[in-house]
């Protein structure tokens, strides 16, 4: 069955170029419930635990720099189908090939700069929402 959350980061990039309020305000118009947000700055080895999985590809120490190099805002977001309807609302991971629309489309840098984290599944979706947030820092109403 597909899960009601995913979790969201905006990344330095768009952050710093000022896109956070015209980010958050794609999501809710494309049906997404913001139920937890934080702004933030990842310490190196935070941003290495995040993006753990990558570690022997070849992008990520760039990767875990880029993402410690400033501030990033991370949301819980709820809808049905979310995992697979966000991926759909940021487009493809290089925004050189995302669809007209999309987050990364109108917002990424390049490929590593790409402006928005999506989860890629279910359960990363769990393992990244408790990554960021106790269940006190999340809505239930
Ligand atoms: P996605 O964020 O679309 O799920 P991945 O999980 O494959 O993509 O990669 C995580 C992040 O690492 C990407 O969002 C992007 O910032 C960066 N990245 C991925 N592939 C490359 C690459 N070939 N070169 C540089 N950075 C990359
Ligand atoms: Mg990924």
């Amino acid at each position: 069955m597909s899960g009601n959350i995913t979790l969201t980061m905006i990344k330095p990039d768009a952050v710093a170029n000022n896109y956070i309020g015209p980010i958050l305000s794609q999501i809710n118009n494309a049906g997404f419930r913001i139920i937890a947000m934080k702004m933030t700055h990842l310490s190196p080895a935070k941003a290495g635990q995040f993006y753990a999985v990558h570690k022997e590809r070849p992008f990520y120490n760039d990767l875990v720099k880029f993402m410690s190099s400033g501030h990033i805002v991370a949301a819980i977001l709820e809808k049905d189908n979310a995992v697979e309807d966000f991926r759909k609302l940021i487009g493809a991971t290089n925004p050189a090939e995302a669809a007209e629309g999309t987050i990364r489309k109108q917002f990424a840098e390049s490929l590593e700069r790409n402006a928005v984290h999506g989860s890629d599944s279910d359960d990363n979706a769990n393992i990244e929402a408790d990554f960021f947030f106790s269940q006190l820092e999340r809505f239930s109403g």
